[in-house]
């Protein structure tokens, strides 16, 4: 059977507002809503929310088979506002493990618990190079002397909280989106691009008539980049789990930005070999661009269910994403290999 057609340009164009809206974890509600809202147009879906927060779009069918599960998260790296500079600048507390150097001038929005927002950027303490220029390339990029500048008016304490800012404020990085020649540059597309690959295939299948084989419910994650995203909201029924989340391209690695990478190991621990034989074999049947590899310092939420007890056969599939954690970047080739091998997945 062949698989239904992607409209790509639903893809770029769904995946680019995803990645516009600020979504830190912890913050990632209005990124979690915004796929909510996109989901609710088809009628083949249950929607729910778990109390933490994540969604889940259940696709039930008749079937005698055990239901699945696919999981890809909407939270991001980011910060938050972990104290007020007598200067009025900010000090950060960094969520995931952004590196420094990488949002080194950045623009930033702080949300204020208010519900306002202000804009900012990110420099070193040290910026002017009028007045640093020897030590200011000597200064440590860290938490001690990367702060944000306020675009508003405050040089003290009292003048920055009077702005309606406090300590605990959300700090989000732009994401910087650029689409030139099918490539996609920009911040977060781990893993908003997986998101945008379920809920294109989603798409594509429902346009086309099409059903899951089986019952599956989708499970789109708010905490995946502290660790515990899909450690809840997988039901028990559930038999296997495939985890859609980006490869890893670089030195030493097999991935690459044309192809979907399948994952036999990362830093949490080796995946499940009777799931991994299906999806390789799902990949050969239909032509898909795959690639297996082994991830150095990478944990994935499917591990977390794993973790939490959950019993299922488990797997990872995703888009290799260059220089990930950084400025990130993906072509459609490998992004589309991704969106087919999720529908071949359903239709199996
Ligand atoms: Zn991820």
């Amino acid at each position: 059977m062949s698989l239904p057609n992607i409209d790509q340009e639903y893809f770029v164009d769904f995946l680019v507002k995803l990645l516009n809206i600020a979504s830190p974890t912890g913050f990632a509600e209005p990124a979690v809503a915004f796929v909510e809202r996109e989901l609710s147009q088809f009628n083949q879906l249950e929607l729910s929310r778990t109390r933490k927060g994540a969604l889940i779009a259940k696709w039930a069918v008749e079937s005698d088979l055990t239901p699945i599960a696919l999981t890809a998260h909407v939270d991001t790296l980011g910060a938050v506002v972990k104290e007020i500079k007598s200067n009025g600048r900010l000090r950060l507390s960094r969520i995931g493990g952004i590196q420094w150097p990488t949002i080194e001038t950045e623009g930033v929005w702080i949300f204020t618990s208010k519900g306002e927002r202000i804009r900012g950027s990110v420099l070193i303490d040290a910026a002017s190079g009028h007045i640093y220029s020897g030590t200011g390339k000597e200064t440590p990029r860290n938490d001690e002397h990367m702060e944000v500048r306020l675009d508003a008016r405050t040089t003290s304490e009292q003048e920055t909280r009077q702005l309606g800012i406090n300590v605990g404020d959300c700090i989000a990085f732009d994401p910087r989106v650029e689409v030139t020649n099918g490539f996609i540059r920009s911040r977060f597309l781990d893993d908003k691009a997986c998101v945008a690959n379920i809920v294109t295939a989603i798409k594509s299948l429902a346009e086309a008539g099409l059903s899951p084989v089986r019952t599956v419910y989708f499970h789109i994650s708010n905490y995946e980049e502290v660790g515990h995203g899909a450690s809840a909201g997988i039901p028990s029924e559930v038999a296997e789990l495939v985890t859609v989340d980006m490869a890893v391209v670089g030195a030493g690695q097999e991935s690459d930005e044309f192809s979907a990478t399948l994952c036999i190991k990362d830093s949490g621990g080796v995946y499940h070999e009777g799931l991994n034989k299906k999806m390789r074999s799902l990949a050969e049947q239909h032509g898909i661009p795959y690639k297996t590899d082994v991830y150095p310092f990478y944990g994935s939420d499917g591990e977390a269910f794993w973790r939490a007890g959950g019993d299922v056969a488990l797997a990872l599939i995703g888009p290799g994403i260059d220089a990930s954690h950084n400025y990130e970047r993906a072509h459609m080739d490998g992004l589309n290999a991704t969106t087919n091998w999720i529908m071949a997945y359903l239709l199996d």
